[in-house]
């Protein structure tokens, strides 16, 4: 028999290899958690709108990407392989999904197994590696982009921007950047406006969604952002449904080696 003592050590060891299992992300198995409690908060919310006796809120998967490439552009883990990308998209479309736009976001219902494919920071790959595929599907995106970064190496310029005009939406990821919660009040409402006004001016569309900066939000963040637009997303794992805050919405990321099977989960689980 363990004593209480071992009993304890034991314990304590375990909690100690999970936290670092998690922390890691080893073995998937931060993801494995994530997606645990992405089921528990889907049924949760279910049976919360029953006994309401409201209708069923809507579920809509928001898959957040960055670069498309098989050399990594920035976070290595985030950016995946043309090749991944072609059959997530080929999953897209056998599933019988359609990708919609922010703008379509309020009429979400409207459209068969609606699902937003966004794409952070405006990498020059999502016009090269991206696109084409997209184009192939007739699908539609929407690129955050960092506004202050159009035209830089590794980013898309103006031309390609209007080159993609017709199936990509463009929005905003600041000016610079910056983490939001990190900035004044004045700083903070520059970063979003300034965004706003340039991408606008160049794609001559209105700029109604923001992805936060590294997905940093806090309260003040959450006062300003509607002043700006009309919905704001996050890197926090989940899905978009109706009834929920428009400011911090969940999303799904796409990480470099996911496996196909995994993919198509994460997609089915509304
Ligand atoms: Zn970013």
């Amino acid at each position: 028999m363990l004593t209480i003592k071992k009993k304890i050590w034991i314990l304590l060891a375990a909690v100690l290899l999970l936290g670092v299992l998690y922390g890691t992300g080893a073995f998937h198995f931060r993801h494995c958690v994530r997606r645990a409690a992405n089921a528990v908060a889907v049924t949760a919310l279910r049976i919360e709108y029953r006994l309401a006796g409201k209708d069923e809120p809507l579920f809509v998967p928001v898959l957040m990407y960055h670069s498309v490439n098989e050399t990594p552009l920035g976070e290595p883990v985030l950016s995946v392989r043309p090749r991944e990308f072609a059959a997530q998209m080929q999953a897209i479309a056998d599933g019988g999904f359609t990708p919609i736009t922010f703008d379509e976001l309020a009429d979400a219902e409207n459209f068969k197994k609606p699902v937003l494919i966004t794409f952070d920071d405006g990498y020059r790959d999502n016009f090269t590696e991206a696109y084409p595929i997209l184009k192939k599907h007739g699908f539609r995106a929407t690129v955050f982009m960092i506004s202050g970064d159009i035209g830089a190496p590794n980013f898309l310029d103006g031309d390609d921007i209007l080159a993609m005009g017709d199936l990509i939406s463009f929005q905003s990821h600041t000016v610079r950047h910056c983490r939001l919660t990190g900035l004044s009040r004045d700083d903070a409402a520059l970063e979003m406006r300034q965004s706003k006004e340039t991408i606008e001016a160049l794609t001559g569309k209105p700029v109604i969604a923001l992805s936060y900066p590294e997905g940093r939000f806090n309260s003040a963040v959450l006062r300003l952002a509607p002043k700006y637009y009309d919905y704001a997303v996050t890197t926090k794992c989940g899905y978009w449904h109706s009834g929920k805050d428009r400011y911090s919405i969940s999303r799904l990321a796409v990480g470099r080696g996911m496996k196909l099977e995994r993919f198509k989960k994460i997609l089915d689980q509304t």
